[in-house]
This record gives C-alpha cells, sequence and structure tokens, in this order.
C-alpha cells in the first residue's frame, strides 16, 4: 500500500469519503512524503518514543511518526475525519484518535493516561493556521512534558518566535517561546506540497524544551505583562512604553530613574532588549 501522502493516494482517499476541505479548519494537507519523513526526522524519535499529533486530517503524517514511535496519540476537531482515520490507522494499531478541540483538552491529564510516566515525548505536526499561536502558547504555558515540539505553520510565524533581539520579527511572541523552549526555523516547505495549497509560505519550526526559564523573573505574569507593554507601540521608547503601562503608580521621571539605575538607556526600543533586560526591568517594577 502506497503512503498516505502519495497524491493518488489522499486523492482515492478523499474521493472515497467525498470530503471538502473546511478552510475555517485550517484544512491543508500534505502530499509529500519527502517532507513528511525530515518533519518526523527533526523530533529525533526512538521506538520508545510517544508522539503527540494536533490535527491528524486523513493521517499523512500520523503514519510517518507511527513508523517510528511506540504510540501516537492525535488531536482532532473535525468529526467528518473520524471514519477515514479509522481506515487509514488500521495498519498502525498504537495510534489513538481523540476528537476534540486541542485547545480546550486538559493536555497533561491526556498525556498521563496515554503515556508511560517519564517516556520520551514530542509533539509533531501540521497545525492549523487559524489557531498556530493559541495551540503552541497553550503546550508552553502548561509545560506538558515533552522533549521536542516539531511544527509547521506559516513561515511568518516561526520567523517571530525564533526572532533574536534586534530584528523586526523579534516580539513578544519571541521571549513568550524562548522563555520556555530552544527555538529554530528547521525548513521551509513550499506551497505546493499541500492539498489545497495555502496563501502563505511554511516552515518547519522545532521548539526543545528548557528544563527551566534562562532567566530568574520575580513573577511570570508581570514578567509577560512589562515585555508586552514594551512592545505596544514598537516605534516607541522603552521609556514611553512604559511609562504608560505604570502610569497609575509612577511619573515618568521615576520610570526613567529606575531605568538608568539598572543601566537600561530609556531611549532604546524593546526590539533592542534581551531577554535578561527584561526580566531585570520587570524585577525593578514589580509591585511599584
Ligand atoms: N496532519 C494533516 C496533514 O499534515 O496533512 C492535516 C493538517 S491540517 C493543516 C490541520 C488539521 O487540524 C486539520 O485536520 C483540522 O481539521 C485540524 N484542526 C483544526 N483545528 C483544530 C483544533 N482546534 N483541534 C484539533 N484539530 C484541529
Amino acid at each position: 500500500m502506497k503512503d498516505i501522502a502519495t497524491p493518488t493516494r489522499t486523492k482515492e482517499i478523499l474521493e472515497k469519503y467525498k470530503f471538502r476541505f473546511k478552510k475555517s479548519l485550517g484544512q491543508n494537507f500534505l502530499i509529500d512524503p519527502n517532507i513528511l519523513t525530515n518533519i518526523v526526522k527533526a523530533a529525533s524519535l526512538s521506538p520508545e518514543s510517544g508522539v503527540i499529533e494536533i490535527g491528524p486530517g486523513i493521517g499523512a503524517l500520523t503514519e510517518q511518526s507511527a513508523k517510528q514511535a511506540e504510540k501516537v496519540l492525535a488531536f482532532e476537531i473535525d468529526q467528518r475525519l473520524l471514519p477515514i482515520l479509522k481506515e487509514t490507522m488500521a495498519p498502525y494499531p498504537h495510534v489513538e484518535v481523540i476528537h476534540q478541540d486541542v485547545l480546550k483538552a486538559d493536555m497533561n491529564e491526556q498525556i498521563a493516561a496515554h503515556f508511560k510516566e517519564g517516556q520520551d515525548l514530542a509533539v509533531v505536526a501540521n497545525l492549523p493556521y487559524y489557531v498556530t499561536t493559541p495551540i503552541l502558547m497553550k503546550l508552553l504555558q502548561e509545560q506538558v512534558p515533552v522533549r521536542v515540539m516539531v511544527v509547521m505553520l506559516q513561515a511568518e510565524v516561526a520567523d517571530r518566535i525564533a526572532a533574536k533581539p534586534g530584528s523586526k520579527a523579534y516580539g513578544s511572541l519571541s521571549i513568550a517561546a524562548q522563555y520556555y523552549a530552544d527555538a529554530e526555523t528547521v525548513f521551509m516547505v513550499p506551497k505546493t506540497v499541500f492539498m489545497p495549497q495555502p496563501n502563505v509560505d511554511s516552515a518547519i519550526l522545532r521548539l526543545t524544551l528548557r528544563d527551566k526559564p534562562p532567566v530568574d523573573v520575580v513573577d511570570e505574569a508581570f514578567f509577560f505583562e512589562i515585555v508586552q507593554a514594551s512592545f505596544t507601540q514598537r516605534r516607541k521608547t522603552l521609556l514611553n512604553n512604559l511609562s504608560k503601562k505604570l502610569e497609575a503608580t509612577m511619573s515618568k521621571q521615576e520610570v526613567q530613574a529606575a531605568l538608568q539605575e539598572i543601566g537600561i538607556d530609556p531611549t532604546r526600543r524593546a526590539e533592542s532588549l534581551t531577554m535578561q533586560e527584561f526580566a531585570a526591568i520587570s524585577s525593578v517594577f514589580f509591585r511599584k
């Protein structure tokens, strides 16, 4: 039997079930087995690994993960895909499909229920583009016990997540993601390997989870508020953005003095600051 991702087999499956793509669910299926093997390779799975997939579709990527891993747990929101997956996943009894919106899933509970304690886990997914950021942030913030996440997403979002200080793409999303993981774009993916083709370019992003954050912060929620506030108006200075955020409790002069005290020039823009500098800023303003 040919791989699901081959264009002929994909067409056969879609025709058999008279499947119509739902744009609103971000349904762009992969039809290139080579790209799929490279995605799975980027997760460095072993035969003992467990894989969590978001949005298996008709099972193109699921099949490639299933060939490498001990178990695959896949969350699919679209009920119409369940009978299809039942057929396509029949040769892979170690694949379990859960009919659920991943954003509503209790991931830690699901992981505890389906995988062994301490098992090597990876998220491997071709994400639905309309909810890429909420899905990734949910997985990161809930600190699901996975070693790595290898995900396909819009190239522009991958750039923002992996961006370093001083670049145009660097912003609060870069810091939010890099607080939890080391982020890198592994390779770009052309539009032609999807059915139907998306409007945007795609990339494979690898997030390698950290044992602990790279900075010590007094209060995580306040740290992220400070980062967010600093980028509110990218073209404005740090002083202007922070003064606005702290105006209820501090004057602009006080904000300026506090920044100078920790050696940060108040006229800098947020995009030039490292995560360490944001951590220092959040410590100095916490509870002021
Ligand atoms: N993995 C398949 C592939 O690579 O060909 C399909 C990927 S397609 C880009 C995204 C998949 O995510 C679709 O099957 C869609 O129905 C599913 N999906 C969309 N929103 C979802 C959600 N909130 N929770 C779980 N699955 C979702």
